[in-house]
């Protein structure tokens, strides 16, 4: 409590340039009334496969407020989760990602989707993710659940039996911030998880710093030699591209290949990072 009293000073005076005194109530009413009125929006960042030159997307939430201006997701996710309807949310964006990979047509396309605690914790996910996928006549290996580690801090077994039997239904298992929470290794002990992405605070410098480069370095054998899938998230700069493909890092995303970008610009940013990948010397396959 004390912490989310923190994070509540954050969110009060957000938008200095409205005229709105922007605090949690209004946040919330605000955003309840967005979801109704479909004022969400679902961007997509693509995050890129270095053996297959494959491209996924991560969805990643807007809103565009007309009377807030836009508020970052970090802000209203943390507003919907202490009035408990982040699950509305997170099932509207399962929905919108679903039907995303429905319209693609393409059998090889996944979307990644973020999962908040309280949702991961939810009776009904799994029974939603099953209408869900027959709904839009989907893969579940087409959806990834991104989780971030302080998922675990409640009811930690339910939550393992949880992943358990969603990797078995087929779906893909991500820890999300990799390395940040105080329980990281022991996450990766007993996580059934596919994969991890290593947090962008690890992947700022490691242009600059042996020491950030270390870090990161072993992360990802020791993640590849537990069977896992590592993304880097962050990328920023082609340096750190080179560096993370030295690395064997099997996944890159950041704002080097592209900034999350609606649904509409996806085809163009796919187009450009085909060309910078080409320019990447290091790139074999
Ligand atoms: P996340 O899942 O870790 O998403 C990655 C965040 O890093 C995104 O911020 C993305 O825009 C940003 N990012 C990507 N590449 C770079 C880069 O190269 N440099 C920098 N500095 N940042 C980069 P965003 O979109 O603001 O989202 C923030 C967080 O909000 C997400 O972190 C996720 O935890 C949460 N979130 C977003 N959408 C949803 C959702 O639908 N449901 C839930 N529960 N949480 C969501
Ligand atoms: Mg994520
Ligand atoms: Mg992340
Ligand atoms: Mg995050």
């Amino acid at each position: 409590a004390k912490q989310k009293g923190g994070q509540a000073i954050t969110v009060f005076n957000f938008n200095e340039h409205t005229n709105e005194v922007m605090n949690k109530p209004i946040i919330e009413r605000e955003l309840r009334r967005a979801v109704t009125k479909k004022e969400l929006t679902l961007y997509f960042q693509p995050v890129i496969d270095v053996h297959t030159k494959g491209i996924h997307f991560e969805a990643l939430l807007r809103w565009f407020s007309p009377k807030l201006g836009t508020i970052p997701p970090d802000v209203f996710i943390l507003v919907a989760e202490d009035r408990d309807f982040i699950q509305t949310i997170d099932e509207w964006v399962i929905d919108k990602a679903s039907e995303f990979i429905y319209t693609s047509k393409d059998p090889s396309a996944k979307v990644a989707v973020n999962l908040s605690t309280k949702t991961l914790a939810s009776d009904t996910l799994e029974s939603m993710l099953e209408t869900v996928i027959e709904k839009y006549q989907i893969s579940p290996s087409q959806l990834e659940l991104e989780i971030t580690e302080h998922s675990l801090l409640r009811n930690e077994q339910a939550i393992i039996d949880k992943l358990f039997r969603l990797k078995k239904l087929g779906f893909s298992v991500a820890i999300d911030d990799f390395g940040v929470s105080n329980a990281s290794l022991n996450y990766l002990r007993v996580l059934p998880v596919n994969k991890i992405k290593i947090d962008k605070v690890f992947i700022h410098n490691i242009e600059k710093l042996a020491k950030e480069y270390h870090i990161v370095h072993s992360i990802i054998s020791l993640a590849r030699k537990l069977g896992l899938t590592v993304t880097a998230e962050g990328v920023e700069t082609k340096e750190q591209v080179e560096m993370l493909l030295q690395s064997n890092c099997d996944e890159l995303q950041g704002y080097y290949f592209s900034k999350p970008v609606d649904e509409q610009s996806l085809d163009r940013v796919v187009e450009q990072i085909h060309d910078k990948m080409d320019q990447l010397t290091s790139i074999h396959k």
